[in-house]
């Protein structure tokens, strides 16, 4: 992260392999998963094969979407921006946890600035850092103990919007800090995860001109910290506003 330039061009390199392997993957896999599927829908198959077939059919699943991924990461897609407000989007993607924050009594503290101005951005593409940051939240919190408390918090200093995501998670030692953001890089245990949450979440906010660090302590928790500009919102046509933002959300 200290030297952008090294970072970038890495990203580069390993999103170049990510996609040939990713095709490479995706021939075969395509006939696993058609096959599976085929015999689970063939009568008088009996339950303990059923069952079995459905763990072949839930794994190709898995791997097609570490493949899709992958896929997304070595695009690097460029973003399409358009007015968006952030906290709809944190909101939205908390929905979007609803289920499994409630299952692990993790309660979801929001303190939101009051007019927060919005951003260009391109809203699926911070959502899915959004969802990363709280994805890995959640785990770290649950490693850690059976409840939890996941505070999102909103600010807005000078030219900036800054949003937070804080879990008092089993917090991360110096060395995982000083890694977590190079692609496959995981302390997940095989299956769990892919190491490539952050890499990608550090590529989507550096192309919205922004920052994400973290702050971290084992044993304490976590938070990250992302910084997006507000500047580039003096592109929206000032005479309207109101037609730019009921037309341009999402
Ligand atoms: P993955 O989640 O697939 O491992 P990420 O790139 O999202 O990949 O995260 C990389 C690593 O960073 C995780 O395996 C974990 O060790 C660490 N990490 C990320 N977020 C947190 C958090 N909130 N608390 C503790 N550790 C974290």
């Amino acid at each position: 992260l200290q030297d952008k330039a090294e970072m970038s061009s890495r990203l580069a390199a390993v999103g170049e392999m990510a996609a040939g392997i990713a095709h490479e993957i995706n021939n075969p896999l395509t006939g696993v998963i058609g096959f599976s599927e085929l015999l689970l829908e063939r009568p008088g198959i009996p339950d303990d094969i059923k069952e079995e077939l459905t763990i072949i059919n839930v794994g190709s699943q898995r791997v097609k979407e570490i493949v899709r991924r992958m896929l997304t990461f070595a695009r690097q897609a460029k973003p399409v921006k358009s007015a968006v407000s952030i906290e709809e989007l944190l909101e939205i993607t908390l929905e979007l946890r609803s289920y499994v924050l409630k299952t692990a009594n993790i309660e979801v503290i929001r303190d939101y600035a009051p007019d927060l101005p919005w951003v260009m951005a391109d809203a699926g593409q911070l959502q899915q850092v959004f969802l990363n940051l709280i994805v890995n939240a959640e785990y770290a919190m649950k490693k850690a103990h059976d409840t939890g408390v996941l505070t999102v918090k909103t600010a807005h200093p000078d030219g900036y919007i800054r949003i937070s995501i804080t879990d008092d998670g089993s917090g991360m030692t110096d060395e995982v800090k000083s890694k977590l953001f190079q692609p496959f890089f995981t302390t997940k245990e095989p299956g769990e995860g892919t190491g490539l949450g952050l890499s990608l979440s550090l590529g989507i906010i550096n192309e919205h001109g922004g920052s994400i660090r973290v702050e971290s302590k084992p044993g304490t928790g976590t938070t990250f910290f992302i910084e997006l500009p507000v500047t580039q919102l003096d592109t929206i046509p000032q005479a309207k506003p109101e037609s730019v933002h009921s037309e341009q959300v999402m």
